[in-house]
């Protein structure tokens, strides 16, 4: 029986597990000490401390039986691997695009096509750079400029595509600078930086026609594009019928390009590529990856790697599992909601975003109160999440004191196929007590943080 829509209201796991992992159980007193030693900072914390790990759902899936056959079959030879052609196959059919360039994960695509490009002082433009994309751009002399959708943040407010790019303000950016002075144009599905927010087809069309106008090469940036495909057939108008495989094929023949981290919607654990038309750009690439990653048929990655991928590009088009994956952070954020915990509505495709900001008003942002909730989150039930706040994106001063950053959320990330609804029940239900007890959440003080990407190994404590 194939079903394009469920009939049923109870939407389950599509899969049945055959391999289990224990997870890590802790008491609380436990983990009060394991808060101190690791100096308030999540990422310090071994990951067999934790029960349910929410930090990132970037290569944090479980790949299905047929994946793991893949990697019994990769082919290991160094040049002309049969995997490496499954790979190409795979990638060719999804997206339309000529030249196909494995890496071993998106920032070395994102590395290697800004070193290729060598657009020193030029802009990039997008509807929201991830970091590292921004990192890259930036670290190859080259400007990112971000073009969000008017109301993107306005968290309370939901929108159907939140991650859609402002073309009027993109036209208006092209006009100002001259056309010669944009040297490319990434858009992000789903838009990560904004919550994962997916973006529309008609959006996509617009950009597509401004870049087309421009003569700017348009990339799509497409670690999530199942999850935003699948988001235009429940969303957009005229879609509600179209495979969501079709839909995905359109989304790429709109691009020049795309690059891709496979830790996301290819369902495995390490990976990405980079595709494009554009022969002679691709030879520069070719050139870059052998020289920092690998030869041009396996690109840092082993051929089963390549062999897994290919796979779990087609698995990740499977509708009842994309059916399941957006539901279940759905079903997250409707039961923080429900709860009084405030989050930026409505959930993305790969996790919900809690706003901190609003719901611990008592703390202020100097005391950090996103880091503040994902440490209470760790005490009281085990859970790890991360901060996007004040921690990791606040500015800081001559002394080195951190400034306010314009949001304070905690993401909560879903590994793909890895939880199931009653780790999600355990989820809410933790932080429904935390609603409850949110006057005991203290604020936290920084002991020591580096300059740079700070969040990883600032040191913090609770605010005296
Ligand atoms: C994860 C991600 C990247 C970077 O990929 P890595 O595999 O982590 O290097 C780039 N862009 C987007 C949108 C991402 O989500």
């Amino acid at each position: 029986m194939k079903k394009t829509s469920w009939q049923w209201k109870t939407i389950i796991e599509p899969f049945k597990i055959k391999t289990v992992e224990p997870l890590g159980f802790t008491s609380r007193e436990e983990r009060e000490r394991i808060l101190e030693t690791a100096h308030y900072n999540l990422f310090n914390i071994k990951a067999d401390k934790v029960l349910i790990d929410m930090l990132t759902d970037s290569g944090t899936g479980a790949m299905s039986a047929e994946q793991w056959a893949g990697i019994m079959k990769g082919d290991e030879s160094y040049a002309g691997a049969r995997s490496f052609y499954n790979f190409e196959m795979a990638i060719k059919n999804l997206t339309g695009l000529e030249e196909i360039i494995p890496v071993h994960q998106g920032r070395a695509a994102e590395k290697i096509l800004f070193t290729a490009l060598a657009a020193k002082e030029k802009y990039v433009i997008s509807n929201s750079h991830f970091d590292t994309t921004r990192a890259n751009v930036e670290a190859s002399g080259a400007i990112a400029m971000d073009f969000p959708a008017p109301g993107a943040l306005d968290f309370d407010k939901t929108g159907p595509f939140k991650g859609n790019a402002d073309v009027e303000a993109m036209e208006k950016f092209i006009k100002e600078k001259g056309e010669k002075n944009i040297a490319m144009c990434i858009i992000t599905v789903t838009n990560n930086s904004l919550g994962g927010q997916p973006v529309s087809m008609e959006n996509l069309k617009s950009v597509k026609k401004i870049c087309d106008k421009y003569g700017i090469p348009m990339f799509l940036d497409c670690a999530r594009f199942a999850e935003n495909a699948y988001f235009i057939k429940l969303r957009e108008r005229g879609y509600s019928e179209t495979p969501v495989e079709e839909i995905a094929k359109e989304m790429f023949e709109l691009c020049d390009g795309a690059m891709m981290s496979s830790k996301k919607d290819a369902l495995v654990n390490i990976g990405g590529f980079l595709a494009m038309n554009d022969r002679e750009l691709s030879l520069k690439c070719r050139q870059i990856l052998i020289l920092t990653e690998g030869f041009s048929t396996y690109g840092g990655l082993a051929g089963r790697d390549l062999e897994a991928i290919a796979i779990g590009l087609k698995e990740v088009l499977n509708e009842e599992y994309l059916q399941y994956r957006i539901r279940s952070s759905q079903y997250l954020g409707e039961g923080l909601l429900k709860n009084g915990i405030p989050i930026v509505n409505p959930p993305g495709g790969h996790g919900v975003y809690i706003n901190a900001k609003k719901f611990l008003p008592h703390i202020k942002p100097q005391q950090f109160p996103g880091q503040a909730l994902a440490c209470a989150l760790y005490l009281e039930g085990g859970i790890r999440t991360v901060e996007i706040g004040t921690l990791m994106f606040g500015k800081r001063d001559s002394k080195g004191n951190f400034l306010p950053a314009s949001m304070e959320l905690v993401r909560m990330a879903m590994p793909r196929r890895v939880y199931t609804q009653s780790h999600i029940d355990y989820v809410i239900e933790v932080a429904a007590y935390l609603a409850k007890n949110k006057k005991s959440i203290k604020g936290l003080e920084i002991v020591e943080a580096p300059l740079v990407l700070s969040h990883f190994t600032a040191k913090l404590k609770p605010a005296s």
